[in-house]
């Protein structure tokens, strides 16, 4: 068959008005540092410096919570849920009026393909926006409190600390339920991926949200330390590795603070002989390719049933050749830029060490660009339980292939890691599926499918994934209090 080659499609970055510099977003105002210390945010897919971003300090955070603390007495905690719902809508509509900016600055800032920004992270932040708008004047009959018990209320002040790999999305993930349930935030954005925070920050303005009820302090880890040691702070709310979850967890243990905490992963893949093939290799695809891999629920684990297994790895090398690697802002591009050089060193490393192990390696042909951080599609089979790629969160697009022969071996091998935070059952019988999801330790299981994502849908893990739900009614239980210590 012909291959067709694909002609550049770039979107344009007139869309996005990128300032030099950014302050802090405090009491609704873009404010300068008590310091003077600043970094430089990149695009990861050029090395391109795209702005200056100061580093909030520990006086900094101290003057957000203080501002978020005043708002939630003075406005937010008291305002009705009919009235916090509409700026909820009004933010949620702003944010699709200017879906494309965002889109752009997404794709700019964290190296994501522009399709995925376009089509996944925007349309779903927005959506989490709407989703908890409407939840925000209908808590009491969500089924949070006790029967005869006092109605939901309000924690306080929230401290949030979120990642790279979506930024938008979590950012939206934390403050949607915490503003529908009448809380107040201060929210750490991840140092390479700050200017989505900082743009929402604008639309907070826009949409005439009270001041301090959004205060965004940006930073590295000794910022987001300061935020969680800080004893202002009523709940901690924290998507990142488990590493620094378990921080978290030793600094607020025997304190009042609540914490939910959304860990790392390193979910299973489960292919049974009797699945679709070519609709699971589709799968199987998007469960570790789709944003470079860094997804904490990835498919990182392929678990074959040994039948299909030459099928599944001889279509899936196929399909692999057809994955586009480049510029994310052309709109034909699979596969952007690794967040980081530090990112990318990691799984520079953990693919080695696989290698080194008696992995077999293997990538499709593909031209990397000179510059920025860049790794192929790769797939390692041969892989043993023991072999750290098999253990070892990787968060790039590296696939580890497994086998086994019965389901009941697949359970095993599937919960054998310390995490718990997804899976994926790939088989035409419905028995089957119900019964694996009943054995697999996972918070999310997908059934004939990968990486679906939905507002209503409860998210979170088992074991050292964390524990917690975001979205859905369970996601609100972390954002509300029943009992008398509020
Ligand atoms: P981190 O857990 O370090 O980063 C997550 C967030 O926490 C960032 O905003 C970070 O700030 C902040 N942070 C760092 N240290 C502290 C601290 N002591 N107290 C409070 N906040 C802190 O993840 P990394 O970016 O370092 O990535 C390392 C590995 O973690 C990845 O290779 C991947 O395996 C895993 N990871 C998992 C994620 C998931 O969703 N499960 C998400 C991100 C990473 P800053 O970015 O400025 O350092």
């Amino acid at each position: 068959m012909p291959r067709f080659e694909y002609a550049p499609a770039p979107e344009s970055r007139s869309v996005v008005d990128i300032r030099s510099s950014y302050g802090l977003f405090i009491g609704g105002e873009f404010v300068e540092s008590s310091g003077d210390a600043s970094f430089k945010t990149i695009s990861p897919a050029t090395e391109e410096v795209l702005a200056d971003i100061t580093e909030a300090t520990a006086d900094d955070v101290d003057r957000a919570v203080r501002s978020a603390r005043q708002a939630y007495r003075g406005v937010w905690g008291r305002m009705s849920g009919a009235d916090r719902g509409k700026y909820l809508f009004r933010i949620a509509r702003i944010m699709q009026e200017r879906a494309r900016e965002f889109a752009v600055l997404e794709t700019l800032d964290n190296g994501k393909p522009i399709k995925e920004s376009r089509d996944v992270d925007i349309p779903l932040a927005a959506a989490h926006f709407f989703y908890h708008a409407g939840w925000a004047d209908k808590l009491e009959y969500a089924g949070l409190a006790p029967a005869g018990g006092r109605p939901p209320r309000p924690i306080g002040v929230v401290g949030q600390v979120i990642p790279w790999n979506f930024p938008l999305l979590m950012l939206s993930w934390k403050i949607a339920p915490a503003l529908a349930c009448g809380n107040t935030v201060v929210l750490k954005p991840a140092e390479t991926t700050p200017l989505t925070a900082l743009l929402f920050a604008e639309v907070c303005q826009q949409a005439d949200l009270p001041p301090g009820v959004v205060n965004i302090v940006t930073g590295a880890g000794d910022t987001g330390r300061a935020l969680v040691e800080h004893p202002g702070v009523d709940k901690i709310a924290f998507t990142g590795s488990t590493e620094v979850g378990k921080a978290i967890a030793r600094t607020i243990a025997g304190t009042r603070v609540r914490a939910t905490l959304e860990l790392g992963g390193k979910a299973a893949n489960i292919v049974f002989d009797d699945a679709p093939v070519d609709q699971a290799v589709e799968g199987i695809v998007n469960g570790i390719f789709f944003n470079q891999g860094h997804v904490c629920c990835a498919g990182s684990r392929l678990l074959v049933q040994e039948p299909v297994h030459d099928e599944v790895i001889r279509k899936l090398k196929r399909r692999l050749t057809t994955i586009r690697v480049g510029d994310p802002l052309d709109k034909n591009t699979d596969l952007g830029a690794i967040n980081s050089a530090a990112q990318l060193d990691r799984i520079r490393e953990l693919s080695g060490i696989a290698e080194a192990e008696g992995a077999v390696r293997w990538s499709p042909p593909c031209e990397l660009p000179s510059r920025g951080f860049w790794f192929p599609p790769t797939v390692f089979t041969g892989v043993a339980q023991t072999h750290r790629i098999a253990q070892e969160e990787v968060f790039g697009p590296v696939l580890s292939v497994l086998t086994f022969r019965t389901p009941q071996e697949a359970v095993a091998k599937a919960n054998n890691t310390p995490y718990g935070l997804s899976a994926g059952v790939w088989t035409d019988k419905g028995s089957r599926i119900l019964w694996m999801a009943d054995q697999l330790r996972a918070g999310v299981v997908w059934a004939n499918t990968f990486n679906k994502f939905d507002p209503t849908s409860p998210f979170g893990g088992f074991k050292e994934s964390g524990y917690g739900r975001e979205g859905g009614r369970h996601g609100l239980e972390g954002y509300v209090t029943t009992g008398d210590d509020q």
